[in-house]
Formats: C-alpha cells, structure tokens, sequence
C-alpha cells in the first residue's frame, strides 16, 4: 500500500526514513522540532558495508564519502604502539551523510522549527499534534526524534535513557596544524588508548566542506571519561548557574570545566592524543546514555534510530541502525495492505537488531571499569585489548 507518511524528525534518521518512503512509492511530510538547519559539527561516523548500501539504496551519491584507514593501532601513555589490527574502513562525516539525505527532500516537505507535542490514531489515520497548536493528519506516524523522543515518550513511557556512567569528549584538529610526528604515525590510522578509567579512539575525517585533500582533513578526538552523577551535575551547570538536563550546549560548558579536563588529559591520556588535543578546537561533553525499546511500533506508528534505542557510540552503529530501521520500514509498508499488521512485522525484525546492537555496546563500555591484577594505567595492559580494537565501530551482526 501507500498513503501519507508523517516524520517526526529531521536529522539523519527521520531523513533516511522519509527518503526509503518515498523511494517505496508514498506521500512523505517531515516535522523538525529546530528551526534551522543541523549541524553535526564534523562528528565523524564510521560507514559500514551496510550503510553505503542503504545510502545508494535510497539515493544519495556516495563518492567521496569519507577518508580510507586501513588500520587500528594502540597506543600506551608513553606513546609507544602496543597494538595493531588490520582492519580497512571508510570514515565519514555526520554533515556529509546528513547534507547527502536532506537534499533528496523535494521543495515544501520538510518543515523546521515544528515541534511535535503528540498524537492520536483512530482506525482511520493518525493526527501529529505540534506545541504550537497546529495539527497534521496522516496514514502512518514515524517518531525518528531521538533518544528523548516525545512520540516514545507517548507511546513507552517507562522506557527511559540510563546515564552509562561516563562521558565523551570530543573536539576536532586540523590536520595541519598536528605536530610533523603525530601527522605522520598517528593521523592514517584508527587510533585507541585504553587505560583502566578511560577510552580514547581517534581516527581522520574530511576537512570542511568534505574537503579530502591530503593536508586539509581533520582528526576525530573522542574520549570516554568515567564521571559520577554528582560530578556531572556541576559539569552540566553553566556559567550562570542553570542546571542543563542531560546535556549542555557546547558553549555554555564552564571554562573550569573545560580546563580540568584539559589537565587531566595532559596526565594520563597517551602522549600523541595530548599533542593533538592542544591544538585542537574547544573541547565539549557528551554524557552517555543508552535504551532499548521492547517494541518499535503500536497500531500506526513506529519508532526508529535513537527514538527506537541507543546503544553506546563504541558499536558505531547508530546511523547505520537508523538506516537499517528505514530500510526495513518501507520494505514492511510496501508490502502490505494493513499498516498496523506491516508496522508489527516490521518491529518483531528490527527489535532483535537493536538488542544485539544495545548490548555489544554495554559490554564494550564495561571495560572502562575494569582493572586488571597489576594495573592498566598507562593502558599498556588492558586484557580486552584485542576485542575492543576489533569489536569497536564494527558492524553488529
Ligand atoms: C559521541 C557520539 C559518537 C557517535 N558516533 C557514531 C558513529 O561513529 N557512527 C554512527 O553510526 N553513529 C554514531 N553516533 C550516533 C548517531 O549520531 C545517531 O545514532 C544517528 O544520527 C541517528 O540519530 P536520529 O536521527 O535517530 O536521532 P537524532 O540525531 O537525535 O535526531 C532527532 C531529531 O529529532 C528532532 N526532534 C526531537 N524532538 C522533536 C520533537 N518533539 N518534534 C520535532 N522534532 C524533534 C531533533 O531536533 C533532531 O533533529 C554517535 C553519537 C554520539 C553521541
């Protein structure tokens, strides 16, 4: 069947949604809650064989996509290699992904600053209710609005985000200006450090505007850094003394905050990764929270990306996740004469994914905590070495 398609979010996975529906022959109107244009600030993502397919699936071109590294080493606190995997993988950018999807919108249906406020579904039809009052009806809602999602929140309101415990750093540096060294040895490859109470990865992505050229591409710096739930709530309190729910905004992070961390890196990140920070951008926190919805979908509407769950950054599996979810919803649709019937299909397929996806990463991120007899804490020691640098930012199978 086809019929009318509300989204109900613009980033990648509301994108990708929308564009596999319209690629399965249906109507397709997408609500964004922020009234500009997203920004992924150069995040990088890590592509599997997976996504590039699904991306050419749905449409979106897919040379040039990303920076090719062929290999994943480790590094201890001294900067000496203890570890090296051959594992070749194509690393892009989230605004190259996301400006990739957002062009296949044709003109007049993708609607920013429209913040979803909930819905009602009869037999007929489901009716998008925004904060503004307005309302939009159609045959099928997908809630693709991220991890706090309010069509989630609606439909499974026990499922609730769990704070893992620690947070991510990031920042981004331009490859010209990492000392001659760190550009040369440790820049081409998929880096880790992996100390007892920590995590870094790092690996290349392209410069601005997807610019590939060696010289102008930049370095992807993330680092996971336990962090009590007390601790946070004064990392989440700005310079004014407001308290940020969950998460803050990158500039509002106090300059004290941003400088223990800095001190902190200087004291027990490996050298090479401190060399980079230094001339990085400013640093900004993620904390990491994580869920798994039981089903995706009830009656005419369904859940995808980080609405649907988030597994933990280590997998590298949430856009991908995301597109899979697409992939798979306007498959069920298509072939179906009940939309309740295809979406239920459609959430007994995708749930175990999710699950599989959930928990790889829980496991992955349980390592952080763990201390080895005689200590890891120049992360020459760490006896999950091995499967970390293989498991991580891999696809799930
Ligand atoms: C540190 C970090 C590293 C990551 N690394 C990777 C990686 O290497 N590989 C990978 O695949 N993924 C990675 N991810 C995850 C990835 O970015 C997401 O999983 C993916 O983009 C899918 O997101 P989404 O579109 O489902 O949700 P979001 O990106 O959260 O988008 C939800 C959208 O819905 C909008 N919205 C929210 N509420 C409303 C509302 N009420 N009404 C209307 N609109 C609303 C929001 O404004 C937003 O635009 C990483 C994430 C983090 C935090």
């Amino acid at each position: 069947m086809t019929g009318k398609a509300l989204v109900c979010g613009g980033s990648i996975g509301g994108l990708f949604a929308a564009a596999a529906l319209r690629r399965a022959g249906w109507q397709v109107e997408v609500f964004e809650r922020t009234g500009v244009e997203l920004s992924g600030r150069g995040a990088g993502i890590v592509t599997h064989d997976v996504l590039v397919a699904a991306l050419r699936a749905v449409g979106v071109d897919v040379a040039d996509l990303g920076v090719a590294v062929e290999d994943r080493v480790t590094w201890d606190l001294a900067g000496r290699e203890v570890g090296r995997l051959r594992l070749p993988q194509v690393v892009t950018s989230w605004d190259r992904i996301h400006r990739g999807l957002r062009a296949l919108m044709p003109e007049g249906t993708h609607h920013m600053g429209r913040a979803v406020a909930g819905y009602a579904q009869d037999a007929d039809g489901v009716t998008l209710h925004f904060a503004d009052g307005r309302a939009a009806r159609g045959d099928v809602l997908v809630g693709a609005d991220g991890f706090r999602s309010a069509i989630r929140g609606q439909m499974l309101p026990e499922v609730q985000p769990v704070y893992s415990g620690y947070v991510v750093w990031r920042t981004l540096a331009h490859e010209a200006d990492l000392p001659v060294q760190v550009r040369e040895e440790v820049f081409p490859h998929f880096g880790f450090h992996l100390p007892t109470g920590g995590e870094f990865i790092g690996y290349p992505i392209a410069g601005p505007e997807n610019d590939l050229r060696p010289g102008h591409r930049r370095y992807n710096f993330v680092w996971y850094v336990p962090v009590e739930p007390r601790a946070l709530r004064d990392m989440l309190t700005d310079g004014e003394g407001v308290l940020h729910s969950v998460s803050i905004p990158p500039p509002l992070v106090r300059e004290d905050v941003v400088s223990a961390m800095m001190a902190d890196a200087e004291a027990r990140l490996a050298r090479p990764f401190v060399e980079i920070l230094r001339v990085a951008e400013r640093p900004f926190f993620t904390p990491i929270y994580d869920h798994v919805s039981p089903v995706m979908a009830e009656g005419r509407v369904a859940l995808t990306g980080d609405a649907a769950c988030v597994a933990r950054p280590h997998v590298g599996m949430g856009v991908t996740k995301a597109a899979c979810d697409a992939l798979a919803l306007a498959r069920h649709l298509a072939g179906a004469g009940d939309v309740a019937a295809a979406l239920a299909a459609y959430s007994a397929e995708r749930v175990p994914e999710a699950e599989k996806a959930w928990s790889r990463s829980r496991r992955l991120g349980a390592y952080l905590f763990d201390d080895p007899p005689g200590g890891n804490a120049d992360g020459a020691n760490n006896r999950h070495q091995e499967e970390i640098m293989r498991d991580t930012a891999v696809m799930v199978e």
